[in-house]
């Protein structure tokens, strides 16, 4: 469904990324695992168009992507961005109703704004509180919340459990589940490693640019090289 290939990435005599390869299967949930700087948000945001590539590019369904990020969101593309980045002083409904902002078809997103309150119950309780009041758990709902209002095929996800206490990590990874359940494909990029493949199906890992390792999440749980270096376990 998405291929990448040869990607070479730049900040301007930083070279971040440096021929990355890997692709992401229709109802997958593929997996990114890196330390700090490892160029897991520079990936991402290369994908969703917001950088260039020097060299290399991203194929959507076998065509490439356009270079606007919003033509890539209206393919079928929804990027929650680390850190979140909800709209602080709008309410929950509001910032999730601007997450179909490139949607015609009015039936449907009031259809997908119920399935985001099913999935997350939390906020259907706080729709009309203002985004900037919510706690850090409910704004890292709300931003996947508001990227499956766009109708996403294919939701990249970068560090959702970013800060996030023991417990609402665990929320999160059930939601992206669940998420998948819905038939949704997902990239994720996360350093929280033993979390991210337990649910996802295939994992590369990145280290300073390269993809230096890749296959089953199930294999690379198992792993002991993986356990040591990314894992916490000796
Ligand atoms: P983290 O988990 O800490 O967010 P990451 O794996 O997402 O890390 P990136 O943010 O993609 O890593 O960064 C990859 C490399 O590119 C790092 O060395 C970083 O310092 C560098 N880099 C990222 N953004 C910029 C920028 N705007 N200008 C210059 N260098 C940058």
């Amino acid at each position: 469904m998405l291929r990448v290939e040869n990607l070479h990435v730049f900040y301007g005599g930083i070279h971040a990324l440096k021929g990355i390869s890997l692709e992401v299967n229709q109802g997958e949930i593929v997996t990114i695992i890196g330390a700090n700087g490892a160029g897991k948000s520079t990936l991402l945001n290369t994908i969703s168009g917001i950088l260039k590539p020097k060299e290399g590019r991203v194929l959507f369904k076998g065509h490439p992507l356009p270079s606007k990020p919003f033509k890539v969101v209206e393919l079928g593309i929804s990027q929650v961005p680390e850190g979140r980045l909800v709209f602080a002083n709008l309410t929950v409904k509001d910032n999730l109703i601007l997450g179909a902002y490139l949607r015609r078809d009015k039936e449907n997103i009031k259809k997908d704004l119920d399935r985001v309150y099913d999935l997350f119950p939390r906020l259907k309780e706080r729709k009309n509180q203002m985004a900037g009041t919510l706690s850090g758990g409910e704004q890292q709902m709300l931003a996947i919340g508001r990227g499956l209002m766009s109708a996403p095929q294919i939701l990249l996800l970068d560090e959702p459990s970013l800060g996030l206490a023991p417990i609402l990590v665990q929320t999160i990874f059930n939601i992206i589940e669940e998420i998948k359940a819905l038939g949704k494909t997902i990239l994720l990029v996360e350093q929280n490693a033993y979390k991210a493949l337990s649910v996802a199906d295939r994992a590369y890992i990145l280290e300073q640019g390269r993809i230096t390792r890749e296959g089953l999440a199930r294999d690379m749980i198992k792993d002991s090289a993986i356990q040591e270096a990314y894992l916490g376990v000796k």
